[in-house]
């Protein structure tokens, strides 16, 4: 099946909504598809607990007219058209212009016993519990860096979790300094606030990490540094985050110029959202990580200007400048330090997927290298939490990566359409 849209959309998080939703008000006819099973993306994922934020469900309900695919997933891009991965085989997508609006992913660094049953990533724990994985009356350690542990804290709790204690990598002085900052985001300092209340009696530590996860079968222990020493903490699950990373993946199938200050790379767009392949636009945290703000403005402008009308979007500038600002302050409190890069030894597994440890890449002159004779990268992530780490340890820049972007069935692959209960014929490269 062969379908064309005047704009299609990929990512229906904040960004995807906005874009889709501003292009479909200037007539045009608009596709936007997510790999998951509902619009909102990361911040707004579906809680079975709770109705979806009021801002949420205003996105979606301003989608008139666009046609969201839900469940179809991007593995590949043929000849300015999009291969999609749908619940009932494959289609490929065509477009007058494409925004990409991919989000972010977190970045997990290896430490010794980050492989055990029970530990998660901690945007990752809170995804698994807003989709009703059972954590009533678990134990809960959260670590790792940045506002995303706060926010996964809150959901956890909320779901009954007891969360025995939230311990931020960054300095007591960097996160206070970032409080300070608030000041000058009204809206922002209010958030933390809340977090905070709804977190009342659950220690947050600064300057702390986790240094090992302790158990047979399952984590049962964790051992935590401070400035005051190590310390042993009983707990039946460990969520550990340091942070966002951008999904460029796509963005660099197309041939998307990418920018890689400092670390990780995200797409490089110009003042109007314009990337370096005409008719291609990116907007929210594929561009950098900025936050919820930034998204959505970044998605009003991205949906102006693929349908034509820069004007409307110019008039935004101003507004995304200033979210952008937001996403810049976290950078600079909350990047992972010296003492977490060193956690992992030559024996800690880096790449799960393929059971390759950080011992056995010594010796390599760059990822691809590393990939062809260990086979790491090679697994079902495709390198994204692995390759991610070792960019962020200073081993190896990330290596590109290349088509199918996901797990497909063979008949994807082949562009034929099949049942959706063909699942055993999934591949990866
Ligand atoms: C795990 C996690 C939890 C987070 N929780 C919070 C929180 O609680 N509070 C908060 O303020 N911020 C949170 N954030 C930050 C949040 O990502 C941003 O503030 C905001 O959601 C960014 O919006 P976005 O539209 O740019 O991207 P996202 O919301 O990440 O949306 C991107 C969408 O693109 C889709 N996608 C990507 N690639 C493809 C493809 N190839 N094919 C099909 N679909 C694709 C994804 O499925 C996703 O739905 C979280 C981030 C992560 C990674």
């Amino acid at each position: 099946m062969t379908e064309r849209y005047d704009v299609l959309v990929v990512g229906a998080g904040p960004a995807g909504l906005a874009a889709a939703g501003t292009a479909a008000a200037h007539g045009a006819r608009v596709g936007l598809l997510d790999a998951q099973p509902r619009a909102g993306g990361q911040v707004w994922r579906h809680d079975v607990r709770k109705p979806a934020p009021r801002a949420a469900r205003e996105a979606i309900a301003a989608l008139h007219g666009v046609n969201l695919l839900a469940q179809h997933s991007v593995i590949a891009s043929e000849d300015g058209a999009l291969r999609v991965e749908t619940p009932e085989g494959s289609a490929l997508l065509t477009y007058g212009a494409l925004v990409l609006a991919t989000g972010a992913r977190e970045l997990l660094l290896p430490f010794p016993g980050w492989t055990l049953p029970g530990v998660s990533g901690a945007g990752g724990l809170q995804a698994l519990t807003k989709q009703g994985w059972p954590v009533a009356g678990k134990r809960v350690v959260i670590a790792g860096s940045g506002p995303l542990l706060l926010a996964a804290a809150a959901t956890l709790r909320a779901h009954g979790a007891k969360v025995v204690g939230i311990h931020e990598q960054a300095s007591p002085d960097s996160v206070h300094a970032f409080a300070r900052q608030l000041l000058h985001w009204p809206a922002r300092a209010a958030q933390a606030l809340s977090l905070r209340a709804r977190l009342m009696g659950v220690p947050y530590r600064f300057g702390s990490i986790v240094r090992h996860a302790h158990g047979e079968d399952a984590v049962r222990v964790v051992e935590i540094e401070d400035a005051h020493g190590t310390a042993c903490v009983d707990c039946d699950l460990l969520a550990v985050g340091y942070g966002l990373v951008p999904n460029v993946e796509l963005a660099q199938l197309l041939g998307c110029a990418l920018d890689h200050a400092p670390t990780h790379p995200h797409v490089q767009v110009d003042e109007l959202l314009r990337t370096s392949v005409p008719a291609v636009f990116a907007a929210g945290e594929a561009c950098g990580i900025g936050g919820l703000a930034a998204a959505r403005i970044e998605g009003a402008i991205a949906g102006h200007m693929a349908s034509g009308h820069a004007d409307e979007a110019r008039v935004l500038l101003p507004e995304r400048d200033r979210a952008r600002r937001f996403g810049a302050l976290l950078a600079r409190h909350f990047a992972p330090g010296s003492r977490v890069h060193a956690l992992a030894t030559p024996q800690t597994l880096i790449c799960r997927c393929e059971d390759v440890t950080l011992g056995a890449l010594d010796g390599y002159a760059d990822a691809r290298d590393a990939k062809l004779a260990t086979r790491c990268g090679m697994g079902a992530c495709q390198g994204r939490i692995c390759g991610t780490a070792l960019a962020e340890l200073g081993r190896f820049p990330r290596g590109a990566g290349r088509p199918p972007l996901f797990p497909a069935r063979l008949a994807t692959l082949a562009g034929l359409a099949t049942s959706p209960s063909d699942d055993a014929s999934r591949s990866t490269t």
